[in-house]
């Protein structure tokens, strides 16, 4: 079925796009091929050079390629500008630090000779993103496989055609070869194929544990290594002696930036009984406090939600939640506009079996738990399939770092946002998924870590047939 863009404020269908055939596929293949064997042969540092000028492409553009986001999923106008920065911060990283990271480390060894691992690239690799963050997403697996010298092809989210080809037009405009970053429109069908492809070497999947368990399964029965970035159910823990102007000001921010569509958002605010009316009161405030609206608008806080569906999948986990026990505190009303808007809504008395404590609620929906002692709110954050992300609020940045130390996810911020940056490491574990995105981590998912022995002398004393000899 061919692509559309629906602009979710307006419900209008501003575009149509046609989906990949079969011969594009081989084409595309072919060209990001033929482009790892000559990057193979290339210096790096000319590959610097194009990610640098996509940076510059990408600021020098900034509010062009930001209304593409927000016409196509709803995000806040600024917003989608301080995504198109936050790529062109990525694309420089990348450029700045991977030669240095992907020179070959020496190793200690009692082997003659030398020992180094050398850092290759592996081929072609297959990137299935979400919508969500329709360009930080591709960034996040383009810069530094581009500059690991891995061609990617692109399959994105079927509801953000526009984003996806704008992003991969952008970076040949900038002046990246053809085929270093192509967009295709693919069925799901032809995603299993081109994963079964020996061209493909590596696959990356950011999106629900549905779509990750799906294309994991295809990566895994063809061998093809592959990195899975999945949903997370974060805890913002606020321990007893919080700094009550930090938790509060912050709190509604890391629940409702994005509408709520952030796979790190603070889903799960669990709060010790002390602090807990307080910290109730503000939440509610601050929630009632958000303006709907056109997200182009400026002065519009709320944005809709990117898709009439994904609305009414939120309205369908609320109701359960509410059928379960839970209590609403605030929220779950109508907003007479046209768009997908969805009510910020505070949900409370959520019961261990309540469906609401093991689903990732993808919108505006705040669950707040309160709890007796610090041990329980370990307890609780620790109660979820998902490990992503986290927050722990502390009056003590030690203590708190202790308590961080305790919750089982890939990433816990102390005393502040969540925040993405290129040198920081992101991913989680359990059902949020596997592998690293960004920093030296990232950069080596799909790199082949090659071991070269140069022996000084051969030694036949010590070593017979490959193996140690015993005397
Ligand atoms: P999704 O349904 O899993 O979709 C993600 C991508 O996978 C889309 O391009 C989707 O295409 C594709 N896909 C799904 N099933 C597939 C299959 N069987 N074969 C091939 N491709 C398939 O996820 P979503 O609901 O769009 O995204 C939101 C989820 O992503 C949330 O759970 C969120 O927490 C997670 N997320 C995680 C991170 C992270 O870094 N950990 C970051 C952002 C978002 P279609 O659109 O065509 O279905």
């Amino acid at each position: 079925m061919p692509r559309q863009t629906i602009n979710p404020y307006t419900n209008e269908v501003l575009k149509t796009f046609a989906d990949a055939t079969d011969e594009e596929i081989e084409q595309t293949l072919a060209t990001a091929d033929k482009l790892y064997r000559e990057m193979k042969h290339e210096d790096i540092n000319e590959r610097a050079i194009v990610l640098h000028k996509v940076a510059d492409y990408m600021r020098n553009h900034k509010t062009e390629l930001a209304e593409v986001m927000t016409l196509e999923m709803g995000k806040l106008i600024s917003e989608s500008e301080g995504e198109v920065e936050l790529c062109a911060m990525i694309a420089d990283y990348f450029a700045d630090h991977a030669a240095e990271m992907l020179a070959p480390t020496l190793l200690h060894t009692r082997a003659s000779g030398e020992a180094k691992v050398y850092k290759h690239s592996t081929g072609v690799i297959l990137a299935v993103e979400p919508w969500n963050f329709p360009y930080y997403q591709i960034m996040r697996v383009f810069a530094p496989n581009y500059m690991v010298g891995n061609p990617m092809i692109l399959r994105d989210a079927a509801n953000i055609p526009w984003s996806a080809q704008t992003f991969a037009e952008m970076v040949i405009k900038a002046g990246a070869p053809t085929g270093s970053i192509t967009n295709l429109f693919m069925s799901y069908d032809q995603v299993e194929e081109i994963i079964a492809d020996l061209r493909i070497q590596g696959v990356a999947l950011t999106g629900s544990e549905r779509g990750g368990a799906s294309v994991a399964m295809a990566a895994g029965k063809n061998l093809k290594k592959n990195t899975m970035e999945l949903g997370g159910q974060d805890a913002f823990i606020v321990l007893a002696d919080a700094n009550m102007n930090d938790v509060c000001d912050i709190a509604w921010r890391a629940r409702l930036y994005n509408a709520g569509q952030v796979c790190t958002s603070s889903k799960r605010f669990i709060v010790l009984d002390n602090v807990y009316d307080e910290f109730l009161e503000k939440l509610i405030a601050n929630f009632a406090s958000v303006k709907p609206g056109d997200p182009m608008d400026r002065a519009t806080t709320l944005a809709p939600m990117n898709t009439k569906r994904a609305k009414e999948k939120l309205q369908q986990q609320v109701d359960e939640a509410i059928a379960a026990g839970a209590t609403v505190a605030y929220g779950n009303q109508p907003i007479d506009l046209s768009g997908q808007f969805f009510m910020p809504t505070i949900l409370t008395d959520i019961t261990p079996d309540n469906p609401a404590a093991h689903t990732e609620m993808f919108g505006p929906v705040a669950q707040v738990y309160r709890v007796h002692s610090e041990e329980e709110a370990i307890k609780v954050a620790n109660d979820s399939q998902y490990g992503l992300g986290g927050i722990v609020f502390s009056g003590d940045p030690l203590h708190g770092e202790e308590v961080a130390a305790q919750i089982e996810t890939g990433m816990v911020f102390v005393n502040n946002f969540m925040t993405s940056l290129p040198e920081l490491p992101f991913g989680g574990v359990k059902n949020s998924g596997y592998g690293r995105e960004m920093s030296e981590l990232g950069l080596m998912a799909f790199v082949n870590e090659q071991l070269i022995v140069t022996a000084s002398h051969p030694d036949l004393n010590n070593v017979a047939g490959g193996l140690v000899k015993v005397d």
